[in-house]
């Protein structure tokens, strides 16, 4: 048996591996690097399957590429779908080269499982359990000829008030593949972070501006509508974007959620925003605006920014991490939203805030993940320090290691 690192390996972004159990040849993941535009290396030959953890880009983008069936939860299937869409139309207004048609979406492959779910390809036997990272996500353990792996794909193990946390059962792992995006750094307490959310909020709500929140479509979206309602805001809500689509799909599967109902209710309370001429009305009163993108590269957030950049009244308070070059990570180091293509430059006066809602597991989730199932051998990967993280690893004992895009091993 052995296994090929094609992406996601010493970075985040494109995560890919081929494993090869002796009588398959299956594929974990098949994300891209959507700002730098960078894929995994190409799996040569035949693919059984693919096993596809979650929606997120980094994990899916390429997937449309492939021929194999392909393995996932439905609500995972969904909101897949509706991102790598909506990549095709984002690539077309940037010009970046077609690697997928509409059609490859539409057509793909699909076996839905679920949590709890064991199945079979071919020889090898697959399990699936929760990751608690976006509604849907999964991590995948694979049986096959004596051998036990665990790719955790993103996973959090705490709850939020949107998902329960990852729901692990792991024994007598041989190789355990780990995302370790925060291995260096904690999380604050969900709920001292939801609090400042709130604080955040109504000072600017007092100050009759508007609060500007861009988000992440999936997961995150819905995450914050709860937190809203459950603290009772009461100005208008507005959702735009993907994040209205996304969160609709999560609500179809309440099985998924920690208190469906509760979202449930927040979303009734909500005005979604369709056309410029909503918008405009939306701008109009104080406000909470939750809207795509998470960190700026486009989608109905820029056009609310351009609106009220100037304004020291109103917040755009983020909602997760920004990753380095993106208009939103600039905007942070810089003050200024910088679009190069449209060679749009504007300070920004508003009162700009970072929150870490964060859907991964923090330093101290990460070793005790690690601790609790002591693998044999473990991969870090989904990092950008993957190398002293394993050299940590070591230290305690573990057979950790942090291999490059390319490396390939005998299990
Ligand atoms: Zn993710
Ligand atoms: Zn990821």
């Amino acid at each position: 048996m052995k296994f090929q690192c094609l992406g996601g390996f010493q970075e985040v972004g494109r995560n890919a591996v081929l494993l090869e159990t002796g009588s398959e040849r299956l594929l974990l993941d098949y994300g891209m690097k959507v700002e730098e535009q960078e894929i995994p290396i190409q799996p040569k030959g035949f693919i059984d399957a693919t096993l596809l953890t979650h929606p997120h880009l980094d994990h899916s983008g390429m997937v449309p590429t492939l021929k194999a069936p392909l393995y996932s939860t439905a609500a995972a299937l969904d909101q897949a779908r509706l991102l790598l869409l909506d990549a095709i139309k984002v690539g077309k207004i940037k010009g970046q080269p077609e690697r997928f048609k509409t059609e490859d979406v539409e057509r793909l492959k699909e076996n839905r499982v679920t949590y709890g779910q064991q199945f079979e390809i071919g020889r090898a036997l697959v399990d699936v359990f929760d990751s608690g990272h976006v509604p849907g996500s999964a991590g995948f353990l694979l049986d096959a000829h004596g051998k036990t792996i665990f790719y955790s794909g993103d996973f959090r193990l705490s709850r939020t008030r949107l998902l329960n946390g990852a729901r692990f059962n792991l024994k007598n792992i041989d190789l355990l593949f780990t995302e370790t995006t925060y291995a260096f750094k904690e999380h604050s307490p969900r709920e001292d972070v939801e609090k400042k959310l709130i604080e955040l909020v109504k000072e600017t709500l007092e100050r009759n501006g508007t609060a500007l929140i861009p988000t992440f479509a999936v997961g995150r979206a819905a995450e914050l509508l709860m937190v809203l309602d459950s603290y009772g805001i009461k100005y208008p809500i507005f959702l735009d974007g993907m994040a209205k689509q996304a969160t609709e799909i999560s609500l179809r599967y309440p099985e998924l959620l920690r208190d469906h109902k509760a979202l449930q209710k927040a979303v009734e309370e909500v005005v979604p925003l369709y056309s410029n001429a909503d918008r405009e009305m939306a701008l109009k009163k104080p406000s909470v605006i939750i809207t795509t993108s998470g960190m700026l590269s486009g989608g109905p957030v820029i056009h609310f920014l351009k609106k009220i950049y100037g304004d020291p009244n109103s917040s755009l308070i983020f909602t997760g991490f920004q990753v380095p070059d993106t208009p939103g990570r600039v905007l942070m180091d810089t003050g200024h939203y910088i679009d190069e293509e449209s060679k749009i430059d504007l300070e920004v006066k508003m009162n700009v805030k970072y929150l870490d809602f964060s859907a991964h597991a923090g330093r101290t989730e990460l070793l005790e993940f690690i601790n609790g199932i002591s693998p044999q051998k473990v991969v870090c990967m989904h990092g950008d320090r993957t190398k002293d993280f394993a050299e940590e690893l070591k230290g305690k004992g573990f057979d950790a290691i942090a291999p490059g895009n390319g490396d390939e091993f005998e299990i």
